[in-house]
Formats: C-alpha cells, sequence, structure tokens
C-alpha cells in the first residue's frame, strides 16, 4: 500500500508493546507499523528521539458553557487549539438542555458550538436534566449516534439536578440500550445544608475562598459516589463516575468492580498535581472548581487508583474562566464560576508528574489518556491507540524537553494558569489528526473547523445485551438494524485493570 506520510524513527507506543520505528499513514488511517518502512514518495515527519503516543482524548470538557452567571471563556476555536498544542485530538463535551430544551435541541446547539470552529474531532454526552420531560428522549439519541449521558446529583439552581428516581430509571435505560450514564456525583442536601451554614459575612471576611472547600468536606462525593453505584449494581446499567477526587470514592469503585459492578472512574489532572493548601494563596479563589481540590492523602490515593485499576480515565474537565471573570465572586465564595482551564495541560502534567515522576509508564499514561477513554467512551478502535486502521491521531513528544508555563504564550483565552512558573515536559512538538499535522513545532498549524463529530454506536450487539436482558424480542426496528460495532464489553477487563 501506497504511504502518504511516515512518522519515522520514533518510540511508538502501541497496545501490542512499544518499538523503535515508522508508523506509516495513508489518508486518514494508520496502515503500516514496522521498524524501517519504504519511504518512497512519502512525506516525512521525523519523530527520532522522541516518543510517538496515540492522540489524547479529553473525555470531559465545557467549551462555551453558560454557568455561574457567565460563559465558559475557551470556545471551539481555543479550546481545541489549546489541545491540539497538549497533543489532544479528541474532545467530548456536554450538551445541556436549557430552559424547555428536548435533548435534541441541546445537541443541536453543541453542534453549532463546534461546527466551523473546531481543530479536532469532537462529540457529546446528552445531558438529562428533566426526567419527566426527557426519558422518552433517550432512544432517538442512541439512534441519532449518542451512547453516553450524564445526570448532575447536584445544581438544583442551575435546573440540571437529577434525584435517584432519575439516575435509576436512567440507569435501567443504559441498561437496555447498552449505553453509559455519566454522573456527577456529590451529595446535595447535606451539601447545601453546609454551604446556607457558612454563608454569613462573619465567616466570609475570616475565610474567604476556603469556604469552598471547607463546605465540601469528602463525605459529600463519598456518599454521592455510593448511591450512584448501589443504583448501577441494581439495574446493571453502566456508569461512570466523573471528576472523582477523594480517596474514599476510589475506595468504594475497586470494591464495587472486585463484586463486578459495571462502574469505572474518571480523576481529572488537576486533582493529581494540586490540592486545596492553594486557597490560602490570595489568588486562591481562582481554583475554585467543582468538586474542589482535596487534600495530599486524596491526591496520593488517586495515582494509586490509576496504578491499581479503579481509576480508568484522566480527563481536565476543562471550564475555563477568566480573571475578570473569577472576580465576581467579590468575597463570596458562593458566586465564584467554577472551573479551570485544562486542554493545554492534561498530558503534560500527565507526562511529567505521571511518567518522569515515576508514577506511570509511558504506556499506562497512554492507557489512561488514550486507549481506555476510546474504549469506554465507544470511540475505539477508531480512536485511542496506535494500531492498522485506526485513525491516524498521534502526538510526539520529547522526553525530557520542557516549557515553562505562561498564559500569555499558551493558545486557551484564560489570562491566568493553575500552573504558572511550573516546568512541565510533554507538550505536543507535532500533533497528527487524522493524517494532518495541526501541530508543528509546538505551534498550531491547523485550520479551524476541520475537526469532525463523532458517531458512536452502543456497545455490543444486540442479541448479546438481549440475552442478558432476556428480552429478546423487544429491540426496536432501528436497533436491530445496527451492525455490531465492537464485540467485547468496552470497560477495561477487569473493570479497569488495563
Ligand atoms: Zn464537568
Amino acid at each position: 500500500m501506497r504511504l502518504d506520510t511516515i512518522v519515522k524513527g520514533g518510540t511508538v507506543v502501541t497496545p501490542g508493546g512499544t518499538f523503535v520505528g515508522d508508523v506509516g499513514i495513508t489518508g486518514e488511517k494508520i496502515t503500516a507499523l514496522g521498524a524501517a518502512l519504504d519511504t518512497a514518495g512519502a512525506k516525512i515527519v521525523d519523530a527520532a528521539g522522541h516518543y510517538v503516543i496515540p492522540g489524547v482524548l479529553d473525555v470531559h470538557v465545557h467549551l462555551e458553557l453558560p454557568f455561574c452567571g457567565t460563559v465558559s471563556a475557551d470556545d471551539y476555536r481555543t479550546g481545541t487549539r489549546a489541545g491540539a498544542r497538549g497533543g489532544v485530538t479528541t474532545v467530548i463535551d456536554f450538551a445541556i438542555p436549557y430552559a424547555g430544551d428536548s435533548l435534541n435541541d441541546a445537541a443541536d446547539n453543541w453542534m453549532k458550538k463546534a461546527e466551523g470552529k473546531s481543530l479536532i474531532d469532537y462529540t457529546f454526552h446528552i445531558c438529562i436534566t428533566r426526567w419527566n420531560e426527557h426519558k422518552d428522549q433517550i432512544e432517538g439519541m442512541v439512534e441519532r449516534g449518542f451512547t453516553t449521558f450524564k445526570e448532575f446529583m447536584i445544581y438544583e439552581s442551575e435546573g440540571w439536578q437529577s434525584d435517584d428516581r432519575a439516575l435509576y430509571g436512567t440507569l435501567e435505560k443504559m441498561k437496555e440500550y447498552g449505553t453509559m450514564l455519566l454522573v456527577h456525583a456529590e451529595s446535595a442536601r447535606v451539601l447545601d445544608e453546609l454551604i446556607a451554614r457558612h454563608h454569613t459575612p462573619e465567616l466570609m471576611k475570616k475565610y474567604g475562598a476556603r469556604l469552598h472547600p471547607m463546605t465540601r468536606p469528602n463525605f459529600v462525593e463519598a456518599e454521592a459516589i455510593q448511591r450512584a453505584v448501589q443504583w448501577c449494581e441494581a439495574t446493571g446499567g453502566k456508569l461512570y463516575i466523573v471528576h472523582m477526587s477523594t480517596g474514599e470514592g476510589a475506595d468504594i469503585i475497586r470494591a464495587a468492580q472486585a463484586r463486578g459492578v459495571p462502574v469505572v472512574a474518571e480523576t481529572c489532572a488537576q486533582y493529581l498535581v494540586l490540592d486545596d493548601s492553594v486557597f490560602e494563596r490570595e489568588d486562591g479563589h481562582l481554583f475554585a472548581c467543582c468538586p474542589q481540590l482535596k487534600k495530599p492523602k486524596d491526591v496520593e490515593r488517586l495515582w494509586e487508583g490509576l496504578q491499581g485499576g479503579e481509576v480508568s480515565v484522566i480527563s481536565t474537565d476543562t471550564c475555563t474562566f477568566t480573571r475578570e471573570q473569577k472576580a465576581m465572586w467579590e468575597g463570596d465564595w458562593t458566586k465564584i464560576p467554577m472551573g479551570m482551564p485544562g486542554l493545554e495541560t492534561l498530558l503534560p502534567l500527565t507526562y511529567t508528574r505521571g511518567v518522569l515522576g515515576g508514577r506511570l509508564s509511558i504506556e499506562e499514561m497512554c492507557m489512561k489518556l488514550s486507549t481506555n477513554p476510546a474504549r469506554i467512551m465507544g470511540l475505539a478502535p477508531t480512536k485511542g491507540s496506535i494500531a492498522i486502521g485506526s485513525d491516524a491521531d498521534l502526538a510526539i513528544i520529547h522526553p525530557t524537553h520542557t516549557h515553562s508555563i505562561d498564559p500569555a504564550s499558551m493558545e486557551t483565552n484564560a489570562d491566568w494558569s493553575p500552573y504558572e512558573g511550573w516546568e512541565l515536559a510533554g507538550f505536543s512538538r507535532t500533533t497528527l489528526s487524522r493524517g494532518e499535522v495541526i501541530v508543528d513545532n509546538y505551534r498550531v498549524v491547523g485550520a479551524e473547523g476541520r475537526g469532525r463529530w463523532l458517531a458512536r454506536e452502543p456497545w455490543g450487539n444486540r442479541a448479546d445485551r438481549d440475552q442478558e436482558t432476556g428480552n429478546g424480542e423487544r429491540g426496536t426496528a432501528s436497533s436491530k438494524q445496527r451492525a455490531a460495532p465492537v464485540a467485547s464489553s468496552p470497560f477495561p477487563a477487569p473493570f479497569g485493570v488495563a
């Protein structure tokens, strides 16, 4: 086969092992792997002295999100440029229905945000915010190519909150359709009570932004994860805990997976490299995100969870706000727009603190940033690994070359960084998306709007699911017509061990 491009002489990380050699690309796909491919007629991308790793999937981002009385400051243009510079080649955002929106309306709205702007490929998790209205729209979204859904156990004031009835009912539907529910797990009633008790002028004057971590003790997350896992176990519907930040959460997931409960968990880079001591800083309010940063022992436990397997994915929960937006708090922590920039630093942080820090091998890092997220989100084998037939989504990183974090020289719209002044290796020297170089010599060169929406299929074939559920005749006409996309479970087997 004629090769259009050869990524030459790098240390190539594949699911089958790491080797020094070449990656051959024809059109948008990887078509050859070998020690020394025939270069006749091919464009050469020199990767000598570098790692060649699969493009990163950041499966938890919020671009141009109306939230906390403002709109997050990275849109599909700046957010995906930032991602590409950090080796990210796929993002999954959350389409949230507002006011009287249907699930279809939400997807349409997010399509409009991305189309013509996104540099890299994308899709959305569909948020179910009003169970009674939305429950009968889920199947239609699956047919439209959306196979992951999201519910929030908090955010009543935003109009997003789901109760136990909604969680239970959605998980039943996930079981039926072979799809997955993502849950933001925090215990709303107790959290609201703790916030109300502390929301006094005296305490705000005394503690400032420190009230953010003070009002969210670890049990707020742990209780909610435990409850969501209970509904997962009862229904058999697949569950994914987003942005897990506590050691207690990791313990619960580990125990549930040992019982065979179909639950997996993600953490975010910020929970692996920062702790709540940042709130002592003068500008500590900038670090408010939800859930908030936790204690050093949680940081340690989450790294252990990555090593042990109960934490399957590292994402970012990117939700960028500028200093000016963060200043809206005026001393009241409940008014801080919650979120941080993250897309540009996901790979550098994980590589520097994980691989160079001796906590993960390069192969384990690729599993948590690319292979697992692709499998779990229904994007494998197209995305997530360097393999024949997969999309030629690649990041080429130098093993030790560092960049100092300076928001002025970054692609994100943030005018601050949680990591300002940190020296990080792992920025992408060259990023390829479907065979096209979109970052060259650490600078974005790809065209805005070239990214594509990725349709997804439910997991497993219908017969497998029917066997599991005993509902042999219940498949709809449309779902019966679907080809079986992935025969095996997308969950790492046993759960999360990969
Ligand atoms: Zn989020």
